[in-house]
């Protein structure tokens, strides 16, 4: 899950941003209402954590351009305590969720978790595919009932696979949900965590399609949903 930070406090976003990176999820960081709606519009984010007091543009603003504008990415509002009003205006504007400034990082990700699940549409953080159990809230993955040791970036590339089980993924897409917005990757690098997610796993759980990319083992499509 790729996720668009809106945070003009630089104290709260950088420990929010901190969070993002430890639970795993690729994320941009932008503070100004502007630059989100231009960040929003021109990338493919999953999720976007959106402020309300921004300079630049409120954040309810952006969120009803988005709207107008046809775009369903989840919004993930943070409002102050006192803001009961804005909290019903981002809901009418079709925000998914909000959580309330000060709040709990671990609050914020057990959010995040819920409208991870509600996105792949699965009840639980468990999901049992096959012969694997991949748990998105501990990031930890069982083989035939035995515990794997994946990289923090091979789990990732792993769940965006798992999100979209029947799509194939072109490596450009695997980049970014990997590795977000960071330069210089190595051109070879999605190639290589393929390769060791399939010894780490087993070699058919991610299916090579020539010329396109890679796609979820075809045979748990549908399987633990
Ligand atoms: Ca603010």
């Amino acid at each position: 899950m790729r996720i668009l930070l809106v945070e003009d406090d630089e104290l709260l976003g950088s420990g929010l941003s901190d969070a993002l990176e430890f639970a795993r999820y690729a994320h941009e960081w932008v503070r100004d209402g502007k630059l989100a709606l231009a960040a929003a519009q021109q990338n493919d984010f999953d999720l976007i954590i959106l402020d309300l007091g921004l300079p630049g543009m409120d954040g309810l603003e952006v969120l009803g351009k988005l709207r107008a504008a046809g775009n369903q990415t989840s919004v993930l509002i943070l409002s102050a305590r006192d803001g009961s009003h804005d909290r019903v205006r981002g809901l009418n504007l079709g925000a998914d969720d909000y959580l309330i400034k000060p709040f709990e990082l671990d609050e914020l990700l057990a959010r995040l978790s819920a409208l991870e699940r509600r996105r792949m549409g699965v009840a639980s953080n468990q999901i049992s595919l096959g012969r694997l159990v991949i748990d998105l809230a501990s990031h930890s993955v069982m083989l035939d009932g035995q515990a794997v040791t994946l990289l923090r970036r091979e789990f990732m590339l792993l769940r965006k696979l798992l999100e979209s089980p029947s799509r194939i993924l072109s490596r450009g897409q695997l980049e970014a949900a990997v590795y977000g917005n960071e330069g210089d990757i190595e051109s070879n690098s999605i190639d290589v965590h393929v390769f060791h997610l399939r010894k780490k796993l087993y070699p058919e759980i991610i299916k090579t399609v020539r010329g396109v990319g890679y796609q979820l083992d075809p045979a748990l499509q549908g399987a633990g949903r």
